[in-house]
């Protein structure tokens, strides 16, 4: 037999009494429609139970979702128990504007906030100039959310390296200011192949970088979906990913398993390789995430 000689030190092996739990949080966006509100809460509903460290909802570009992030986050937590965090960006806003969005969530009792510079609204990969009296970018962002209340937050990373970004000693000191600013952890942009992620935590450790850098995982609902989302924002997905998907467009029931099968291999490598947070982009969806979940030994109480 050719096993692998850790086999048997697997991590995904122990079961939950042996090990500690997995810190798990769930990312939705706010629903524009009924019918999406309908799946939103259905989503949320299914998984509340399993306890996640907290759910978060993003905030639209140029702050178009201001309104419902506050909404959705306040009712999450009013109705689940669970902990919400709101996404806040500070595209084409003043400090002022920004420092009062901030201000709702603290009033509203979140205070757990996902702080990111957001894109201009001309779109991914334009250049950005920020608001002549706003935050320049996501580190300024922190240090004034650390200014106005004690919360939780979180910031983006990105194992591809940030589109915008010169070469990776630019990624990597970007990050190490938001971590400096007071971030608590950073959430990593999707990525597709681990081996991305393991480099980018090693460039960031070696940077001096300590806080964790939880993965952000996208399980593939639809390849042709994700794959448009995935090169807008610069993740890119490698040629065996694409295979294992190429011709089920027609074929729905084929491709939620292999899409099963493709974020269970991702995720349970990340596991034998130490990982125990993670962030799971559910695209409001929560099929795919509870049987991650599961995998992970997480169930609802
Ligand atoms: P920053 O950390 O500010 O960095 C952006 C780029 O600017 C980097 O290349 C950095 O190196 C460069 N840079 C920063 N400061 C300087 C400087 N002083 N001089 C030169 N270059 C500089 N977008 C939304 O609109 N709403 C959301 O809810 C949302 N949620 C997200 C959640 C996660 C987990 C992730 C990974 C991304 C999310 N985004 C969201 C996308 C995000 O807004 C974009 O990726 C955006 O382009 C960068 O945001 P940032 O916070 O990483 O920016």
């Amino acid at each position: 037999m050719n096993r692998h000689p850790s086999e048997a030190h697997r991590a995904s092996r122990l079961v939950s009494a042996e090990r500690a739990p997995f810190q798990l949080s769930f990312e939705f966006f706010p629903p524009k429609t009924d019918v999406m509100e309908e799946r939103f809460w259905d989503s949320i509903n299914k998984l509340a139970p399993l306890k996640p460290r907290f759910v978060s909802v993003t905030y639209g570009a140029g702050g178009s979702t201001r309104e419902r992030t506050l909404r959705m986050v306040s009712r999450v937590k009013a109705d689940t128990g669970v902990d919400a965090a709101a996404h806040l960006t500070c595209v084409g806003a003043t400090r002022g504007e920004v420092d009062e969005v901030v201000t709702g969530y603290r009033d509203a009792g979140i205070n757990r906030i996902v702080a990111l510079r957001g894109d201009p609204a001309e779109g991914i990969g334009k250049p950005f100039t920020p608001h002549p009296e706003g935050y320049k970018n996501a580190a300024d962002l922190v240090a004034g959310i650390r200014k106005l209340g004690d919360f939780d937050i979180s910031v983006a990373a990105y194992p591809e390296k940030h589109p915008q970004s010169a070469d990776w000693g630019t990624d990597i000191d970007n990050l190490k200011r938001k971590i400096d600013a007071g971030a608590d952890r950073a959430i990593t942009q999707m990525f597709f192949d681990n081996d991305d992620y393991f480099a980018f935590v090693d460039r960031a450790q070696a940077a001096g970088i300590t806080a964790p850098i939880v993965p952000g995982i996208q399980p593939i609902h639809s390849f042709r979906q994700i794959s448009g989302f995935a090169s807008k924002c610069g993740a890119h997905i490698p040629d065996w990913v694409a295979e294992r998907f190429a011709g089920l467009e027609d074929d729905p029931d084929t491709h939620a398993l292999v899409a099963a099968a493709v974020a269970a291999e991702q995720v349970l490598e990340l596991v034998d390789s130490g990982v125990t947070e993670f962030h799971f982009y559910t695209l409001n969806r929560s099929n795919l995430v509870l049987a991650l979940a599961r995998l992970l030994g997480v169930r609802p109480d």
